[in-house]
């Protein structure tokens, strides 16, 4: 028997097409946190800069002390979309930029499959420093780096912000959500001053370990697509 094959199986199709194996993407990213880049106020650089200073001045940090290289953000500080990560892994130690290793790979194609990419969102992490073997940070070291990321937040100040993964949900949602539960509806809440379309979806790493997830992603980024046209972004 012959099954016929509708519209939205095609553009699953194109999509696990798209973040799997056959789109070939430069994964290198550029920091382009730089004012030159991008013209962002002077204000803005300077809290950035600040912000950046606070986060190398932490003192006692065990992740710190193990860390290559602190990883502030990537992308476009003048974005109205704005991702959180979990914590930086080993190509991103080395290099200072989120993002960039296999877990970057696939999130650069998610992006992809919107129209979206570095030059066009804001990327950070709860935690700035690499947790050792990859280890999911703890309590304290996700309550040390809050405050830091809240100010990131208020600083960027996006419409959209896009939790990748239980960290970032449980440090910036609260600890009783789980992402089954949360993931693909829009949650409005003002973190500082600084009021978002706050959503929730699956990490890009999580996604490379449960394959079968990657069609409640697609979901997902299809949601953050739409709203992004709602508000004109
Ligand atoms: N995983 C994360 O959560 N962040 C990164 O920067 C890289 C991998």
């Amino acid at each position: 028997m012959i099954k016929k094959i509708n519209s939205k199986t095609i553009k699953l199709l194109k999509f696990y097409n798209l973040i799997n194996y056959n789109l070939i993407y430069n994964n290198k990213a550029i920091n382009r946190y730089k004012s030159q880049t991008y013209k962002i106020s002077g204000d803005k650089i300077e809290k950035l800069d600040k912000l950046k200073k606070l986060i190398l001045r932490v003192k006692g940090c065990k992740l710190k002390n193990n860390a290559t290289n602190m990883v502030f953000a990537d992308g476009n500080p003048k974005s109205k979309i704005m991702l959180v990560g979990e914590g930086p892994g080993s190509n991103e130690d080395k290099e200072g930029i989120p993002f960039v290793g296999r877990a970057g790979t696939l999130l650069n194609k998610m992006l992809a499959s919107i129209n979206l990419d570095r030059k066009n969102v804001y990327i950070t992490n709860v935690v700035n420093y690499r947790p050792p073997e990859n280890r999911r940070p703890t309590d304290n070291e996700i309550a040390r780096y809050l405050p830091f990321l809240k100010k990131h937040i208020e600083i960027i100040n996006p419409k959209i912000l896009v939790l990748l993964g239980s960290t970032a949900l449980n440090a910036l949602i609260g600890d009783e959500n789980t992402i089954s539960k949360v993931r693909g509806q829009w949650i409005e809440k003002k973190i500082g001053e600084c009021k978002l379309s706050i959503i929730v979806t699956f990490h890009p790493a999580f996604l490379m370990r449960q394959p079968a997830q990657k069609k409640m992603a697609w979901i997902d980024l299809k949601m953050i697509r739409d709203k992004k046209t709602k508000l004109k972004i």
